[in-house]
Parts: C-alpha cells; sequence; structure tokens
C-alpha cells in the first residue's frame, strides 16, 4: 500500500537516538521523547514522499545531507528546550509521568 510519509519525520525519529546516546544526564522517557519530536518538527520543513512498504524510494537526493544537518540542529535545540522545561515533574520517576 501506498502511502504518505514525512521523511523529516523519520530522520528525526533516526537523528533522536543519536542525539540522546550523547546526552545522557536528560530524561529519556517517551513523553520527553515525544515532546522534543514535535519541537524539532515544528521548526522543520516537512519532506513528503510516497511510499509503499515502508520503502522510500523517491527521496530528493540532493537535499538529504543538507536536511541531516537541519534535522541534528533542530533536536539539539528540542533537547534543551524539553530539559529546561519537561512536562513532568523531574523529581518523579520515569514511571509517574503526569499527563494533561
Ligand atoms: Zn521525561
Amino acid at each position: 500500500m501506498t502511502k504518505l510519509t514525512n521523511y523529516t519525520e523519520k530522520l528525526v525519529k533516526d537523528e533522536l537516538r543519536m542525539v540522546l546516546a550523547s546526552k545522557p544526564e536528560i530524561c529519556h522517557c517517551r513523553t520527553c521523547q515525544l515532546d522534543i519530536m514535535a519541537h524539532a518538527l515544528n521548526n522543520l520543513p516537512p519532506h513528503y514522499v510516497a511510499s509503499d512498504g515502508g520503502h522510500i524510494h523517491t527521496m530528493v537526493n540532493m537535499s538529504t545531507a543538507q536536511l541531516k544537518v537541519q534535522v541534528i540542529a533542530a533536536l539539539v535545540k528540542a533537547v534543551e528546550a524539553v530539559a529546561r522545561h519537561p512536562r513532568h515533574n523531574k523529581k518523579r520517576g520515569l514511571n509517574t509521568i503526569s499527563r494533561q
């Protein structure tokens, strides 16, 4: 089945793991990870591609490397922003996330 994929979102997911691995001091819970992704994606241009079966075959080659650089820069900023203002109480453990 062919569907639309935001390639920027895929890159953000891939690179988030790398960025988090380099910042062990910040919270890695799912809430913070999603907040970081949302923050980064709101500051990045979307790159929609048609894909089938999860395979992306029409990515514009020229912009991939450039996009990756932008993604990492946006993620670093997003990590800092979320680390400053986490949506849950820092003193509680990772298992007691308050949701709104
Ligand atoms: Zn967290």
